[in-house]
């Protein structure tokens, strides 16, 4: 359970501080032990270069989200040094611990600077990236993702022939890199030889600046030009790389000539990525464009339903109802909610009732919301850039406004409990995709933007410290 528990916060350190801190970093450390009565958790790092990097620049996500995972109101991080406690001869390499491989979700590991031998098993070894868990089997089918996933389906039995390139796009957490998994699983398992590819549009970044760096761009677009299949999660990240994007469009063509299916998957549709070249744009949307949205109630439970199966655990329904109802805004979430349940429920060594439920998520709420609401958020923006809440509220697109909103919304669900309708909602907006789109415009601003990124921090400390 905590090895789930560490993939989730892997999972959700990815989405906040970028999928480089995961693979540059965190996947060299082990996580050993979680001592559930003196709230300790035990890492191990490969050596005291990685440790000190972890120690001085992400701890603080440590204790955000771990704690919240982990049900804990406080928590200590205790490292250990792998180099120090096993006494390797010096002149040994040292292999970061097993957790490198087990990046399939985010795309291939990313070699760690300071362990040369880790760069050559990464480049000599060649992998589809694929996480097997991630099958159309598992992949729950409502009225909210029932093309998108037919689609999927479809061109994992026709690769190449029926919708190239398809194009899924949507929210963050509800689906989008399962159906791709899915979608190689599938054909990898029916064609064995078939070269299959999954890579995020940020590792593909990543792989090209070195590419550049170490004078190696003809090889690795010849490695991508003998692809068969090639699925690319969160293309948005290619945005705003002029190089990267002219090197994907001659990948395209080429692949896209020989018949080779090409699949994308990106938190908006073709037409809303901003930074991408025209006719990269146009190439999008070539095939078929579909999108994946929050499932209902019912598709929620469902969900539920299978990943207890999967985790061979006994739910009863009205607590899968109560969950299910609960958590709003994406599937992560809702995924997020029920490992911390049953963590819960193992740690105290109670049984899952609809009680302890209710308990554990009174709990969180009572710790977030006497920190915030809405009025505070806003009062505060109001302070620092003169927009009133009916501001805020109206229908008036200039760009500083808008961002203001959008920070509004980032802030109010970052700090607050509440959810995107209920956000959407309280800033008169017509719907939560609005506030989606917001959050991950003002996340991907804090990553470009160092200047704006201190001002949110500066915010948001200001906000905690009312
Ligand atoms: P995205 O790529 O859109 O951000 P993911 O594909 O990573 O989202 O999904 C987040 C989590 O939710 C994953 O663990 C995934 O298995 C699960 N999930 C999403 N949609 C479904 C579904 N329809 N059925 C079962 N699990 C799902
Ligand atoms: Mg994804």
């Amino acid at each position: 359970m905590i090895d789930t528990i560490w993939q989730e916060f892997l999972s959700i350190v990815a989405q906040e501080a970028g999928t480089h801190v995961v693979h540059t970093w965190l996947n060299a450390v082990t996580l050993k032990q979680w001592d559930a009565l003196e709230n300790v958790i035990y890492l191990q790092a490969p050596n005291t270069f990685v440790c000190e990097w972890i120690k001085a620049n992400y701890l603080p996500l440590f204790h955000t989200h771990l704690c919240r995972l982990l049900n804990v109101d406080s928590l200590r991080v205790h490292f250990t040094n792998q180099e120090a406690t096993e006494l390797v001869p010096t002149n040994k390499q040292i292999i970061p611990a097993v957790s490198l491989n087990k990046t399939s979700q985010t795309g291939p590991a990313q070699p760690i600077d300071v362990v040369p031998s880790v760069r050559k098993a990464a480049t000599i070894r060649q992998k589809n990236f694929l996480n097997k868990n991630y099958s159309f089997q598992n992949f729950v089918v409502g009225p909210s993702n029932q093309l998108a996933y037919a689609a999927a389906v479809a061109v994992s039995e026709k690769p190449g022939k029926l919708y190239n390139p398809l194009f899924i796009y949507g929210g963050s957490g509800l689906g989008k890199t399962h159906l791709l998994h899915a979608i190689g699983n599938e054909i990898q398992v029916a064609h064995k030889r078939v070269e299959v590819l999954y890579v995020t549009a940020d590792h593909f970044v990543n792989e090209f600046i070195n590419a550049i760096r170490f004078d190696k761009v003809t090889q690795f677009k010849e490695r991508y030009y003998a692809l068969d299949i090639l699925l690319i999660d969160d293309v948005q990240f290619i945005s705003n790389k002029e190089q990267t994007q002219e090197a994907f469009f001659h990948i395209f063509n080429a692949l896209y000539q020989a018949h080779k299916q090409i699949v994308f998957s990106s938190d908006s549709d073709p037409a809303n990525i901003n930074g991408l070249a025209e006719r990269l744009r146009s190439r999008f949307e070539w095939g078929l464009v579909s999108d994946i949205q929050m499932p209902a109630l019912e598709t929620k439970v469902a969900i539920l339903k299978r990943k207890a199966e999967l985790a061979q655990q006994q739910i009863e329904d009205e607590v899968l109802y109560y969950i299910a109802s609960r958590v709003i805004s994406n599937i992560r979430e809702l995924e997020g909610a029920l490992i911390r349940i049953t963590a819960y429920a193992q740690l105290v060594n109670l049984p899952i009732t609809l009680e302890l439920a209710k308990k554990l998520f009174q709990r969180h709420r009572e710790v977030k919301e006497a920190v915030l609401d809405f009025q505070t958020v806003v009062n505060c923006l109001s302070r620092k850039y003169r927009y009133t809440l009916t501001d805020l509220r109206s229908q008036h697109r200039n760009k500083e406004i808008s961002h203001v909103r959008q920070l509004a919304m980032y802030l109010m669900k970052k700090l607050t409990n509440k959810s995107l309708q209920e956000i959407g909602h309280y800033l008169a907006r017509k719907d939560h995709t609005t506030v989606m789109h917001a959050i991950q415009r003002i996340q991907r601003d804090i990553a470009t933007d160092t200047a704006f990124g201190l001002q949110v921090q500066e915010i948001e400390q200001e906000l905690l410290n009312e």
